[in-house]
């Protein structure tokens, strides 16, 4: 590659501008990043809607003139080689790459949209951008009932960071437990009982089938109206049609056993889908995300894809480090390295709450879940509410979940990360040697 070579990146999130910054002067580096924000870091939003960093503090460094914001690209001409953006400019690229990342899964709900709208009822919100977080930040107040639908790692920041700003909060999941995909039994209930404390109310194995707007049929129904607290009451149907132009505006969630909840914020953290649209309507090969062979190459040679959107080997990880990896992975390849990207282990690392009391720190990686035949190590202690365990196959180590006390999880990511037969397990879980 050389300083001529033009490289378009579509999306300046996470993994499109560590690319940018990694490719340095090694190319003629196009930015197209449709957030008009100054580039930031997702993963630290619960904290800017918690109140306790201010937007700027997410901010990413940004490619300077690289970095084209507010434009989104609307089609990829790969005949021609060329990037079609919504402001009517082009960008013809020698090398594309789509870091697009994912979009927030808008669940099924009745009451959602309107039959030929889609426009959210006021006090509905997504939690995927800052734009999100800004809307929901605006719209918190102390007091103000708000409902969480989705118990996974967005859904509990999301929860957590309502409270935090005194916010009445229910979390519904549907699932059996928190975070059920990175957390054992034992460690969700552990995290489910710090939410609790709180003051978030967990509802589990619950599904939330629609929404109560202002204008449904059932708000105006007497002896419907909803109490408080935020507990289940008496039984509705959420209807959606209105008769006026008044904006819609929530007022409740409806469950599927006809049980509804009292809500002025509904957030939807019922995860995230990538986003193909672009390489779909390229006709690049798509199954769940967009598929890359070990340069990070999909199935067009010229073309690449990272972060969020990327299929490798059949996974898509939708996490932070994934993205940063294969971005570097994908830098190297394209300045003439030629070591493959084998997938990443992917440790997922979240703190809940500030420093000190309240706060709860939580690290889990690999397989949380034994096989049979697997061994399990764990040390739980109740008074301090730390719980950390590990599964190993044979003498290698396969997964951990370390809760409230993450001091040795660097020694035991690096022991994972790196298919090591640990020598002293209980050290490993006990000490991380002062690292
Ligand atoms: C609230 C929250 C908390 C999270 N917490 C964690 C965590 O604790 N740990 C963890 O590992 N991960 C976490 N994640 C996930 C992590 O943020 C993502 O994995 C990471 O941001 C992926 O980076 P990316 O660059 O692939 O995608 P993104 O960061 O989503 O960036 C993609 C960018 O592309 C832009 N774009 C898309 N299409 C176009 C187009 N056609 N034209 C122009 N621009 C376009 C988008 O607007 C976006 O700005 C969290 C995510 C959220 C939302």
């Amino acid at each position: 590659m050389t300083s001529e070579q033009r490289v378009v990146v579509i999306g300046g999130g996470l993994a499109g501008l560590r690319l940018a910054d990694r490719l340095g002067p090694a190319a003629t580096v196009t930015v197209l990043g449709e957030e008009s924000h100054v580039p930031y870091n997702r993963v630290l939003l619960a904290e800017v809607l918690a109140g306790r960093y201010a937007p700027v503090v997410t901010a990413l460094p940004a490619p300077g003139q690289a970095l084209r914001r507010g434009v989104r690209a609307v089609r990829v001409d790969r005949a021609e080689r060329a990037v079609h953006c919504d402001d009517g400019t082009v960008a013809p690229y020698d090398t594309l790459v789509l870091a697009t990342g994912s979009n927030a899964v808008l669940p099924p709900l009745r009451g959602l949209f309107e039959p030929e709208g889609r426009e959210l009822p006021d006090g509905v919100h997504a939690f995927r951008t800052m734009d999100d977080c800004l809307a929901l930040s605006a719209a918190v107040r102390p007091g103000v009932r708000a409902v969480v639908i989705g118990g996974g790692l967005l859904g509990v920041s999301a929860a957590r960071a309502l409270a935090a700003r005194g916010a009445v909060v229910v979390l519904a999941q549907q699932g059996e437990r928190l975070m059920e995909r990175h957390l054992d039994a034992e460690a969700s209930t552990l995290l489910a009982t710090h939410l609790t404390e709180l003051g978030v109310e967990i509802h589990t194995e619950c599904r939330v089938r629609g929404l109560v707007t202002t204008g449904s049929p059932t708000a105006r129904l007497p002896g419907l109206r909803l109490t408080s607290p935020a507990r289940r009451t008496g039984r509705a149907e959420a209807g959606i049609r209105r008769g006026d132009d008044t904006p819609r505006k929530v007022t409740g969630v409806e469950l599927a056993d006809g049980y509804r909840l009292e809500a002025e914020l509904v957030v939807l953290a019922c995860g995230v889908r990538p986003r193909t649209g672009l390489a779909k309507a390229a006709g690049l090969d798509v199954r769940t995300g967009i598929v890359v062979d070990d340069h990070l190459r999909t199935s067009d040679p010229h073309i690449h894809a990272i972060g969020d959107c990327a299929e490798h080997a059949g996974h898509v990880y939708g996490l932070a480090g994934a993205a940063l990896e294969q971005a570097d992975a994908l830098a190297a390849v394209l300045t003439g390295g030629s070591a493959p990207y084998t997938g990443t282990r992917a440790l997922t690392r979240l703190t809940l709450g500030g420093a000190g009391q309240g706060s709860l720190d939580l690290a889990a990686f690999g397989e949380t879940t034994p096989r049979p035949g697997d061994d399990v190590v764990r040390l739980a202690d109740g008074t301090r509410r730390t719980y950390r365990k590990v599964v190993l196959r044979g003498d290698r180590l396969v997964g951990g979940v370390l809760l409230g006390e993450l001091s040795t999880v660097g020694a035991l990511a690096r022991t994972w990360e790196g298919g090591e037969a640990p020598h002293d397990l209980f050290h490993l879980l006990t000490d991380d040697g002062g690292h």
